[in-house]
Formats: structure tokens, sequence, C-alpha cells
């Protein structure tokens, strides 16, 4: 922040300033999500996995969710369609509007509609999401026969057409293989293919490109973007890998224990992360062109959703953690021009000048 910068502010919460803008002028985003909180309720606790995060997606926008394993980005994501199993609920209070429509007040009847048909997601792993015994062509026309009521051979003929539309060739002869038959590529593609069978306005991808190298990594990116321009399907793309991020959206949301700690557009986040976390994630992706020994790690790991630590939850792993950060919570400061970040520093910069070793590390004596 430079001295003239004016002093950032907690920011208010959707709820409060009313819905911004989504990226095609209108006044509301496609989905709004706010103070979402999914708590599993276990014999050893209460896992507050998803604790308090909002954010929106704009019509035709593709916006990241990115963070390390157990940050809540895959509950999340399961809380949207409302797909969470019992021990966890979505506790009274929170908020998913999609296109207006208030997402948890919904019978279940109504909720099955508008998975697959309006909202669809795509899974990380295609083998497993992928049913072994009926070929690839029937899983793609099941979408159609069962939201669409659509006749078996209609049915058929609109899962050749999707399969050649991702870019599968010989789709006639694909469609009537079965899953073993295709590689990790294909199988994504096939994927890809069901969840735009019924046209939907979200597609939630959830590490899409994990399980790939990474030349199909770039193609299932490039087919992704393709086909969001062609039909302008919003995408909420959910990754751990800042690569798949700088690659495929233009807006992203960083999270950490539960919670919402940096969003920001990918040019700013990239350029100028704001939040420790986000710093740690970038300094330990490998970049091309630069030659480094070792990758930076972020010491230590996401604590269990049971014990979120007290005070800013990334304090023990933050290089320049003070006393107001182990005894207060900081909120989410508004940085302006869309940049917030749930971090002290916003308000105390000259703390960067001092970093440290990190508590975890001075705990197990590594410093
Ligand atoms: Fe680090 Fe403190 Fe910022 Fe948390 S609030 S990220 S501990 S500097």
């Amino acid at each position: 922040m430079t001295p003239s910068s004016p002093t950032p502010t907690p920011r208010q919460s959707v709820s409060e300033t009313g819905p911004p803008p989504g990226t095609d002028g209108s006044r509301r985003p496609l989905l709004q999500v706010a103070d979402l909180r999914t708590y599993f309720h276990t014999a050893s606790g209460v896992a507050r996995a998803v604790d308090g995060v909002s954010f929106t997606v704009g019509k035709g926008e593709t916006v990241g969710l990115v963070g390390e394993s157990g940050c809540g980005k895959s509950v999340t994501a399961l809380s949207l369609l409302r797909l969470v199993q019992p021990p966890g609920v979505i506790e009274k209070g929170s908020s998913i509007r999609f296109d207006g429509t208030e997402l948890l007040s919904l019978p279940e009847r109504e909720m099955r509609r508008i998975r697959g048909n309006r909202i669809a997601m795509v899974f990380q792993e295609p083998m497993t999401a992928l049913n072994p015994v009926f070929t690839v062509g029937d899983q793609v026309a099941e979408v159609a026969r069962v939201h669409d009521r659509a006749p078996r051979r209609e049915a058929w003929r609109r899962a050749v057409e999707m399969l050649a539309l991702t870019g599968i060739p010989a789709p006639e002869q694909r469609a009537r293989e079965y899953p073993h038959q295709l590689s990790g590529g294909m199988r994504q593609r096939v994927l890809i293919a069901m969840a735009l069978m019924m046209n939907p306005s979200l597609i939630v991808a959830d590490e899409p490109t994990t399980a790939l190298d990474v030349t199909i990594q770039a193609q299932i990116l490039e087919l992704l973007a393709e086909l969001q321009e062609r039909l302008g399907t919003s995408i909420l793309m959910i990754t751990h890998d800042l690569g798949v991020i700088a690659e495929s959206v233009r807006r992203v949301v960083v999270m950490y224990a539960g919670q919402v700690v940096e969003e920001a557009s990918v040019r700013k986040l990239f350029a100028a992360p704001r939040h420790p976390y986000t710093s740690g994630l970038l300094a330990a992706m490998p970049r091309m062109g630069e030659r480094r020994e070792r990758l930076e790690v972020i010491p230590g790991s996401v604590p269990p959703s049971t014990a979120w630590p007290t005070g800013c939850r990334f304090h023990d792993r933050c290089p320049f953690a003070w006393e107001r950060c182990l005894a207060e919570a900081p909120p989410l400061y508004d940085l302006g021009d869309d940049h917030s970040s749930r971090c002290h520093l916003a308000v105390e910069p000259e703390r960067r000048e001092h970093p440290h070793p990190p508590l975890v590390t001075l705990e197990r004596g590594v410093a």
C-alpha cells in the first residue's frame, strides 16, 4: 500500500452491499454465495470445513477457487450442488443464489432439476466418475434421457454430437467403447461432454486436469475455454494448481482453512499478491525459464478443520505473524480495485519489513 492509499476497510458482505454486477453487464451475477458454512458434526468435534465463504461468478465468467488440499474447496463445490453427505450440514444463514433463486430453500425435487440441467459438475478422476460396465456413449446419452426425457435414439444422437464437440475423434466409434478403452484425456473429454449435454449455465470443474499429463492438461483447459466462448457457460474452476489458474481464469478466490483469504484478478494476484499464503503458493509454483535448485514450500500443513487456530488461521505458518495475528482474526480487508485480503498487513504494512521463521518451524526446532 502506498502512503497515499486509503486505509483498507473490512469488506462488507454481499448482502450488505447488494449484488455486484455480472461480467455481461447485468446487475446480477449468475452465482452468488454468501456466508456459506458447511460443518461436519462428528464424534471428535465439529469440522468447520467451509466457514463463512462468500464469492460470485458472473454470467460467462470463469472464476478460479484455489488452495491446498483440506482448505474447503471441494466441500464448497459439493455444497453448491447440495451434494454434501451426512454428517455434513449446510448451516442456517448460508446462502447460495443461482440466477436469482435461493438453492438452499428449494425442495430436493427441484434441486434435482437444477443439477445437471443448469449446473453441471466435472469431477477430478474420470476413471472413478465413469461407470466401467456401460459404454461412454450410453453414459453421455443417459444425461439427456434422465434430465430431458429424450427418447433412446435421440439421446444417442445428441451424445455422439457432444463427443464430437469436445474433440473426440471418430465419435460414433468411440461412443461404443468402454471407459477403460479410452486414454485419460479422452475420458476427461467424455466427462466434459456429459457436463455440457444439457447446456448448463454453470460448470463446476473440480480439479479437472489433476490426473492428466501437462500436454493433455493444456488441451483440456483450451477445450473448456473454447466451449465457454462458444456456449457462454460460466465456469468455477477448482484447483490446487496455480498453473491451471494462470491459464484458464480471469478472477481468483484463494481459500485457506475454510475461508476466503484473498480475491483478485489473476493479473493482480500473480503480480502483487497481498496475503502471505498466496505469496507462499506462488513461490511454490515452478515457472518456465526459471532455474531454481529447489522449489519453495509453505512450512507446516493445513490444520484439521475441527481445530482451526485462533486469531489468523494461517499464523503458525506465516513468516510475518505478530501478536495481533494470534489474538485477532483478520477480516477480509477491501484493498480497492476488486482486490481483498484477509490479513492484518493491509493495515500494518510496515510489518512486511520483518519476516521471521514461522512458528511451526520454531516449534519443530528446525528454524
Ligand atoms: Fe500472516 Fe498475520 Fe497476515 Fe495472518 S494476519 S497472514 S498471520 S501477517
